[in-house]
């Protein structure tokens, strides 16, 4: 008990020892791993991250036209970097970010329409699947 006390009391005059992260720029330690980067230019579509990534922090969602949209949630990415190595164009569709550091604050589409977005990128691919099956959308290049 006394030396609880004790401990407390000598706190009171120690150097503090936590951040005040994202007001204060914090130091990153050797080896982090930063957040996932895409490049649309340089991406073939092949769906590949998405199918690897284990929490599903990757989603396309399918347009009509055949066009994707890519989706990630950094809230649900565990930062593994398995999208990065089976990405057929490493460093140029898709990289981790050495510098970029998390942030609390939440983007909007994000964190709290990650549920809403991973069921409209569902039924998108499944609704195009449906419409190239009857014959009603060609692949670009058979256009
Ligand atoms: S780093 Fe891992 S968890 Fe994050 S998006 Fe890539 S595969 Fe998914
Ligand atoms: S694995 Fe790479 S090329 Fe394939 S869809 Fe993902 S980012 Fe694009």
């Amino acid at each position: 008990m006394f030396r609880s006390m004790l401990e407390a009391f000598l706190n009171l005059f120690r150097p503090i020892r936590t951040h005040r992260y994202p007001a204060e720029e914090i130091t990153l330690p050797t080896g982090y791993r930063g957040l996932i980067e895409y490049g649309k230019e340089a991406c073939i579509f092949c769906d590949k991250c998405e199918k690897v990534c284990p929490p599903g922090a990757i989603l396309f969602y399918q347009h009509e036209d055949g066009d994707k949209e890519y989706r990630y949630n950094p809230w649900l990415c565990i930062y593994c970097g398995e999208c990065v190595r089976a990405c057929p164009k490493p460093q140029e569709a898709l990289w981790q970010s050495e510098t970029k550091q998390h942030s609390a604050v939440k983007e909007e589409g994000v964190n709290e329409g990650w549920f809403v977005w991973e069921a409209a990128c569902k039924e998108s691919r499944e609704e195009y699947a449906r419409a190239k099956k009857a014959g009603k959308i060609q692949n670009k290049s058979e256009e």
